[in-house]
């Protein structure tokens, strides 16, 4: 079953329940996009599209679906093996090695998703990152940047809820690498295909996530069929 909102040169879903081929994540031209289809991500994802949802659930749902899609995006995390005393015996375990994760939203909307996040990774570091587009240039500026030092040795998840042109993705993601981080994530909750494209032509080294790829932007740059304006629903200024 294809999903008809979704053009499929660009990415083919396999329903679980009538193929037996495994679902497919990943897109021919989108080698470094992973959509998360878990059925929790897309039945909370369908409510969050819903123009009708109000505000509280909105923020509630943009909340649990980061949680869930960083499960995912944290599963390339490196391990190191660590003593660990049962109240039986000594054995070995795990923990995740080197500095802790740091979390960066794009404000103002990257922020729903930041407590979600947390709630698996509690350690977590929050770094943000404030832009704006310029009237004249139509280029995004940076008007507040903080993370932690030593980037160059952390794990960084961009968080921004829509990858629409990629513009602000694009800049967060330079400021992130000239403040040294080599290793960055971007999540987001819906992709536009125009978006994807720019970040990867970009910063092709960049691993997106996202739950939907959806069909185009519009020409104000909205993505359709999207979910709206994710910070005026998270935060009520509609
Ligand atoms: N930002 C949003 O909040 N929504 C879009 O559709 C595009 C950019």
């Amino acid at each position: 079953m294809t999903r008809k909102s979704v053009d499929d040169r660009l990415i083919f879903f396999h329903a679980r329940e009538i193929t037996s081929l495994p679902p497919m994540h990943t897109t021919p031209e989108f080698p470094n996009l992973l959509v998360i289809q878990h059925p929790l991500v897309q039945h909370k994802l369908s409510i969050l599209r819903n123009g009708e949802t109000p505000q509280k659930i909105f923020k509630e749902l943009v909340d649990e679906i980061a949680m869930l899609m960083a499960y995912e995006a944290t599963s390339g995390l490196t391990l190191e093996s660590v003593a660990v005393q049962t109240p039986l015996e000594e054995t070995q375990g795990w923990r995740v090695s080197g500095k802790k994760l740091t979390l960066v939203p794009i404000l103002r909307a990257g922020l729903g998703m930041v407590e979600g996040v947390l709630r698996l990774v509690p350690s977590a570091r929050v770094g943000h990152i404030g832009l704006y587009r310029d009237h004249d240039t139509l280029q995004p500026v940076d008007y507040y940047f903080k993370v932690p030092g030593d980037a160059a040795e952390r794990d960084f998840f961009l968080l921004d809820p829509m990858l629409a042109t990629g513009g602000s993705a694009v800049s967060a993601v330079a400021s992130l690498k000239r403040a040294g981080a080599t290793r960055i994530r971007f999540l987001c909750l819906v992709a536009a295909p125009e978006g994807v494209r720019r970040l990867l032509q970009e910063h092709a080294d960049v691993q997106i996530f996202c739950a939907a790829l959806d069909r185009e932007l519009n020409a104000v740059g909205y993505i359709l069929p999207g979910l709206g304006d994710a910070g005026d629903r998270l935060f009520g200024t509609r």
